[in-house]
């Protein structure tokens, strides 16, 4: 297989974790024999400083021709007190919106390995969690009108049906290639878009007769949680719902350099790219775990390219590399071997 992969490696740690996927990611293309070619371009702090603004035209052109794209974190201190349209995070808003990204996908993975991270019970947790936030990425409250005037203000939560059936329909999908368990999370007992959202998925599970639904209304999702989390294989929801309920998941987690995410389009097409963000306070000390970003290759090569088997040597890669001890700060315990960025990165391309 031949794909193009635009890589938008941004500000702190993004080069330091990036240029250990792309290590991953060349050993992937050796070992099972394909061609990924790769083009760099600039987004967030690094484009402000360079060309003056933070989503250069080139770089939205660059990944939109591209098969997908790998994003390290943009933004830092240095940026901070711009005006909000020069602020590093726009290039993430604009990428997202320019390329149609409506699907979120955040997995929330607690390695067995690393349970000691979790701040929740072991008896809660057993023997590790692995569950899947599906999150609207383009609707919602975040994007419906507002409005301010003295002492009084709105924001108004808008959807259509096409797109509550798109992302649930994703969500379905997902649900299928999984344990085909799928939990709908809205507000239905209150809001109106949320009524429509369950008349959807109502209306579309008739497709998917494999797949088991239930329904949670948003409080309760949150409390489930926490209480058991177990219970829960993916989740499907609005853009607001599913911003904070995959914060929380991924806590549970304890570990935020773990974790990957994609952001998908209607189609094949992606953009990847770990949940944390640039991490200033460390960036360029060869301390950043790269494993969010490496993990987020996997994902490219299973949402974008699927190629499952790729995917499943990644992460069974990393499984090793945390089976034999090897851990960098941010998840190290006392006993454990220490490593670098670069190190971790060596060593789970090894692992390959
Ligand atoms: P952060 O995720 O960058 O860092 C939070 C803490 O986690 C820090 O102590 C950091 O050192 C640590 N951390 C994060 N990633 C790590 C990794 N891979 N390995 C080890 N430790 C890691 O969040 P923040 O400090 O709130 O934000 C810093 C900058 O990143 C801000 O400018 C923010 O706007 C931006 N940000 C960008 C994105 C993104 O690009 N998607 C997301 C969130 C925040």
């Amino acid at each position: 297989m031949k794909k193009h992969i635009a890589v938008v490696a941004g500000d702190g740690i993004g080069p330091d974790i990036v240029g250990e996927a792309l290590k991953v990611l060349a050993k992937v293309g050796e070992k099972f024999g394909h061609s990924f070619t790769t083009s760099s371009y600039l987004a967030g702090g690094a484009a402000l400083d360079s060309v003056g603004v933070p989503l250069p035209e080139e770089t939205l052109k660059g990944c939109q021709a591209s098969d997908s794209v790998l994003l390290g974190a943009v933004g830092g201190p240095k940026w901070d007190t711009l005006a909000s349209n020069l602020r590093p995070e726009k290039a993430l808003l604009g990428l997202r919106g320019g390329m149609g990204l409506f699907c979120n996908l955040r997995p929330a993975i607690l390695y067995k390995q690393l349970a000691g991270a979790c701040p929740l019970k072991n008896e809660i947790v057993g023997e590790g969690l692995d569950l899947m936030v599906v999150r609207e990425l383009t609707g919602g409250i975040y994007f419906g009108q507002r409005g301010r005037e003295d002492d009084s203000a709105y924001d108004t939560m808008a959807y259509s049906r096409a797109e509550i059936e798109r992302i649930v329909r994703k969500g379905f999908e997902i649900a299928q290639k999984r344990s085909k368990r799928l939990c709908s999370v809205d507000k239905a007992n209150i809001l109106n878009t949320s009524q429509l959202w369950r008349e959807v998925v109502k209306q579309v599970e008739v497709d998917y007769p494999d797949v088991q639904v239930s329904h949670l209304y948003v409080d309760n999702a949150a409390m489930q949680l926490v209480r058991n989390p177990r219970q829960f294989d993916v989740i499907v929801t609005e853009n607001m719902f599913g911003d904070i309920l995959s914060d929380e998941a991924s806590q549970i987690t304890g570990s935020i350099g773990m974790l990957p995410s994609a952001s998908l389009r209607e189609d094949s097409f992606g953009m990847y790219e770990p949940i944390h963000g640039s991490a200033p306070d460390i960036a360029g000390k060869n301390i950043a775990n790269p494993i969010a970003t490496i993990l987020s290759v996997a994902m490219m090569l299973r949402y974008s390219f699927a190629l499952a088997t790729e995917a499943d040597a990644i992460e069974q890669a990393v499984s090793k590399v945390l089976d034999m001890g090897y851990r960098t700060s941010d998840i190290y315990t006392e006993g454990m071997k220490k490593v670098g960025t670069n190190e971790m990165g060596d060593l789970i391309a090894q692992a390959l």
